[in-house]
């Protein structure tokens, strides 16, 4: 039976949606801002270690920096400060037991070690993920034409998943951008060409550049992901202060889910919650749709356990997947490792207690869950990179 302890790492993982990890942290303040996905910090009275993400924070991280599960988080701060942000990124990163993580390095990646570092530091093998909006945004801040963007594009998008560092899959955060309340069709050439008209003339002079919020373009970027067969990973549920949470229920791209069938992509559901049981019945009827509840395990702490619940109480196990969603703190990496491990070994464990599954079949399925679905969609090699 797998087990919760962060020691033993029983249920190897493959963590399929992370963010980098910062260098070094400052100070407290900077620290509790990646532990919120809140726009302001409460200031004087409040902090966001008063939340069950840092209970368990320093209940799990405390140990592994050598301090006692009892300790408050001023004293866990002069800790990490004491040992300095390399070597607490090392034992956090590697206390998770993570074997691969597929990165999406496009969003505020001049603030995070790169990719090679992350490597390094974790001792796990990284991936990377197109981000497919900032794609564009880079094809349109080199210059091109309305007529040739969409080619432009598609050429881009193309190089980025082929060669010896290709990315393993895309990302589209069309949720943010505009709502997952699209058109579930794929706009054609002219509809293209006049929405990029739109779009660069609009940039001109904005102060928000070349960001694109275009909802012909983002279905465009999302149908040209479709279009390479590459796993699409899609933003629903949970998010910071730019989401609008009821435009990114997954349940609306249901046409869209449909309509994408015959090209063979799988579809990524990333976060799902509180959506979580909308995207496990998408994930239970449509063939090429998977999910995850990515940050929500790090944000209930040890209530981890009943949302993992109510996400595979009716899914295929084989369409859930593990991932992280930690941006910035590598406790984050940590936490989500652990506290999926528990959560997976307590809602699998009346599998053998009350449906007389073997010890065996139950460890089958937990590595399913926690590795083996991510390695077969990404096409991941089995064995740990030296
Ligand atoms: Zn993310």
């Amino acid at each position: 039976v797998p087990t919760g302890d962060a020691t033993e790492n029983v249920v190897p993982l493959v963590d399929h949606h992370a963010h980098s990890v910062v260098g070094d942290i400052a100070d407290r303040a900077t620290f509790e801002r990646y532990l919120t996905e809140a726009a302001e910090l409460a200031r004087g009275h409040s902090s966001a270690f008063d939340s069950f993400l840092g209970a368990s924070l320093l209940r799990y991280c405390g140990p592994v920096l050598g301090l006692a599960t009892t300790a408050g988080p001023d004293e866990y701060l002069a800790r990490r400060v004491e040992l300095g942000g390399e070597e607490s990124n090392r034992r956090l990163l590697r206390a998770a037991g993570v074997e691969h993580i597929v990165v999406d390095h496009g969003f505020r990646a001049e603030d995070l070690v790169d990719v090679p570092e992350l490597a390094q530091l974790a001792g796990a093998a990284v991936h990377q993920v197109v981000r497919l909006e900032h794609l564009a945004e880079v094809v349109a801040a080199q210059g091109v034409r309305p007529s040739k963007f969409a080619d432009k594009f598609a050429q881009r998008l193309a190089e980025a998943l082929s060669g010896p560092s290709a990315a393993v899959g895309c990302k589209s955060v069309m949720a943010y951008r505009h709502g997952l309340d699209v058109s579930p069709i794929e706009p054609g050439p002219g509809e293209v060409r006049r929405a990029t008209e739109e779009w660069l003339s609009a940039a001109r002079g904005s102060p928000r550049g070349t960001r694109i919020s275009h909802p012909v373009l983002l279905r465009h970027l999302v149908w040209a992901a479709l279009r390479t067969g590459a796993p699409l990973q899609i933003h629903t549920g949970y998010g910071d202060a730019d989401l609008e949470l009821h435009r990114s229920n997954p349940a609306l791209l249901t046409r869209l889910i449909r309509l994408a069938a015959p090209l063979g992509a799988p579809i990524m559901l990333l976060h799902c919650y509180p959506y979580h049981r909308e995207a496990a019945y998408l994930a239970g009827v449509y063939e090429h749709v998977y999910f995850d509840i990515g940050l929500a395990i790090n944000y209930a702490g040890y209530r981890a356990t009943e949302v993992l619940a109510e996400a595979v109480e009716t899914a295929p196990l084989h369409k859930f997947l593990y991932s992280s969603d930690a941006f910035g703190l590598a406790e984050l990496h940590l936490l989500a490792a652990v506290n999926f491990r528990e959560a997976l070994a307590h809602v699998l464990q009346p599998l053998i207690t009350h449906d007389s599954r073997s010890q065996d079949e139950v460890a089958r399925l937990a590595a399913m869950i926690g590795s083996g679905t991510a390695r077969h969609v990404y096409g991941l090699p089995e064995e740990r990179r030296p």
